[in-house]
């Protein structure tokens, strides 16, 4: 067995390079103008301005996500601080909080037992 073949785990620095291309035109467009004209965090759905907002790919560059349109949204700084900082999984609990806590309102709790 030869592993060596399979380096999965490195990214070609070329590649993230031009993805950041990608995302610093993407935001000059008028698509990134309309996705952050209401000024809400894509995360945490605050209300904090267009200015306060940074882009951020759901899928880190690091992780094999690209700078395509579904995977750039608005972040507020304290969720991108937040992002950066915290473990993959971190995050991950992190948005299922979130989630939880807006669908609180719509959805009925049931017990569940198992
Ligand atoms: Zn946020």
């Amino acid at each position: 067995m030869n592993d060596d073949f399979f380096g999965f785990d490195g990214i070609d620095e070329h590649v993230i390079r031009a993805e950041r291309n990608k995302a610093r035109q993407l935001r000059r467009s008028r698509w990134w103008q309309r996705k952050t004209s209401s000024g809400i965090c894509y995360y945490c759905g605050k209300k904090v301005g267009i200015r306060a907002l940074t882009m951020d790919h759901i899928i880190p560059l690091s992780r094999g996500g690209r700078s395509t349109r579904d995977n750039l949204v608005p972040c507020c700084k304290s969720c991108n601080t937040r992002k950066k900082s915290a473990l993959p999984v971190e995050w991950e609990e992190y948005m299922e909080e979130l989630s939880k806590r807006s669908s609180e309102t719509t959805l009925e709790k049931k017990g569940s037992s198992g």
